[in-house]
């Protein structure tokens, strides 16, 4: 089986991470590494804690963004979630083509839940000629963060450094889907065994999911964490959280839950195919690779 795809299960639940390439972020577009993901890390433990992780403070220019998509076979639904950059970056737009190869036309699929409105999540919505990628499914999406994209609340709210490139591809890739598109406001169950799980922070209305099926589960937490060290210091922020503190509250909250409930746990920016266990350490956690 090719590193793209990766098949596991949950209960009865077929599941595969797919992989829809990767971003490598650093100057001169983003800033280093260090200080995108962990912006307000103060210098001492900031230095201690890439250390631990074989980092060269000061020298980390570079950091390689897995992006990976999940898709569930629940016997009755196909579910993907999310769908990737498509054309953000040289090295993206790769998920329908590894869903073929692992067996999954895009037909097929008949829900699509989108955790936030980020280019690298919601890129792939529609093909190069701006066509549905997914003709068949009904889109699942968080309200809040649908508002929040289609209001002028994004525009004002974003930072400059970025406004432009997320507009953009909020612009291009969420009309497309309007009529297909159901809005959940609540924790509720997208379809049977699959529950939404509100984790606002990173975007107003960033979304979770609990996969479950024959006592087993899979917590997927997507942009709550963006790098390992954000289990061992769950306070510190990515540049990209538009609010701090509602990040900080729903990533401890979701870590708790995945460590108390020793759950399989999925993170789309992990290194492939992004899952692994939440291990309690200390005051935080520690990221366990499956
Ligand atoms: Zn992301």
């Amino acid at each position: 089986m090719s590193i793209e795809v990766y098949r596991f299960k949950v209960g009865t639940f077929k599941c595969m991470a797919v992989s829809d390439g990767a971003l490598t972020y650093g100057p001169p577009i983003f800033p280093p590494p260090a200080v995108f993901l962990f912006s307000n890390a103060p210098e001492g433990p900031l230095e201690q804690a890439l250390k631990e992780h074989k980092l060269v403070p000061g020298q980390w220019m570079e950091w390689t963004s897995p992006y990976i998509c999940l898709a569930v076979d629940t016997g009755e639904h196909l579910v993907l979630v999310d769908t990737g950059a498509g054309s953000l970056g040289p090295n993206t737009g790769k998920l329908v083509q590894n869903l073929r190869v692992a067996g999954i036309a895009p037909e097929g699929i008949d829900t699509v839940v989108l955790t936030h409105g980020h280019p690298d999540h919601i890129g792939g919505n529609t093909d190069d000629r701006g066509e549905p990628a997914f003709p068949n499914a009904r889109f699942v999406m968080w309200k809040g963060e649908w508002d929040f994209w289609m209001s002028g609340e994004a525009e004002l709210r974003l930072d400059e450094h970025v406004r432009e490139v997320l507009l953009k591809f909020a612009r291009r890739n969420l009309p497309p889907i309007q009529g297909k598109l159901d809005l959940v406001d609540h924790e509720t169950e997208i379809v049977p065994g699959i529950r939404a799980v509100a984790a606002p922070g990173h975007t107003p209305g960033h979304m979770a999911l609990a996969v479950s099926s024959g006592g087993e589960q899979l917590l997927h937490i997507c942009d709550a964490v963006l790098h390992p060290i954000h289990l061992e210091q769950p306070q510190w922020c990515a540049a990209v959280d538009l609010d701090p503190e509602q990040a900080v509250a729903s990533r401890r909250r979701l870590l708790n839950r995945a460590a108390a409930e020793k759950a399989l746990v999925f993170a789309f920016h992990f290194p492939f195919p992004g899952l692994g266990h939440v291990v309690q350490k200390g005051e935080g956690w520690r990221w366990q690779p499956a």
